[in-house]
């Protein structure tokens, strides 16, 4: 099945991020988090959901690392959850971050974007900020949330209940994931198109990221 072409909406979607840009409201959702307060006891310390996820995603080594933070942010938020997915990568337009074809376990990241954070930013977080953000949209649709705005509003209401209000994640789910490519010429870049490949070991279902 040619699923490459059964995009959802995230090309306008992503157009309306680039939009955000330009100095237009993004979505904002003022309901207090549930998350945000709960406490969780480590080694003898507490710490808040805040801290855990700040730390997980500053930490986090891979696509499926971060992927775990998606899962378990949205579970804490929202209490949706979905299993099973896998994650494609490939040489997108660059105005594409990612997408889920309708009616797939599929998400298509775009991996010449992400190297393209990972080079200008050399942060580790701010590229795991990146992913999270992008990935967290996609799995969202892949719940049932199709509108554009309601995944807008989600994914800023997820990162700011889960990460705080003061982290890259929530800035860039208010702004956009491509605030963090602000100044970098996107259209200046020429990628070389590469095969299309599937992320190994991205979902483990028996296996917990350890903080
Ligand atoms: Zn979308």
């Amino acid at each position: 099945m040619s699923w490459i072409h059964q995009k959802t909406a995230c090309d306008e979607g992503f157009s309306h991020h680039v939009s955000n840009l330009l100095g237009l409201q993004s979505p904002r959702d003022e309901r207090s988090g549930k998350a945000r307060n709960n406490r969780k006891l480590e080694a003898g310390k507490e710490f808040s959901t805040a801290e855990v996820y700040r730390s997980r995603i500053s930490k986090a080594e891979s696509f499926g690392e971060v992927w775990e933070i998606v899962k378990d942010t949205v579970k804490d938020s929202l209490g949706e959850h979905r299993v099973g997915m896998m994650l494609f990568l490939d040489d997108l337009p660059l105005h594409l971050g990612a997408y889920h074809p309708l009616g797939t376990n599929n998400i298509v990241l775009n991996r010449t974007l992400v190297q393209i954070v990972e080079v200008a930013t050399k942060s580790k977080r701010l590229v795991n900020g990146f992913v999270y953000s992008l990935l967290v949209h996609e799995y969202l649709h892949a719940l049932g949330h199709i509108p554009e705005a309601e995944v807008r509003s989600l994914v800023y209401k997820i990162s700011r209940e889960c990460f705080g209000e003061d982290h890259i994640v929530t800035s860039l789910a208010e702004k956009s994931p491509w605030a963090l490519l602000r100044g970098i010429p996107l259209r200046g870049i020429e990628a070389p198109r590469r095969a299309m490949e599937i992320v190994k070991d991205f979902e483990k279902p028996n296996q917990r990221y350890i903080v």
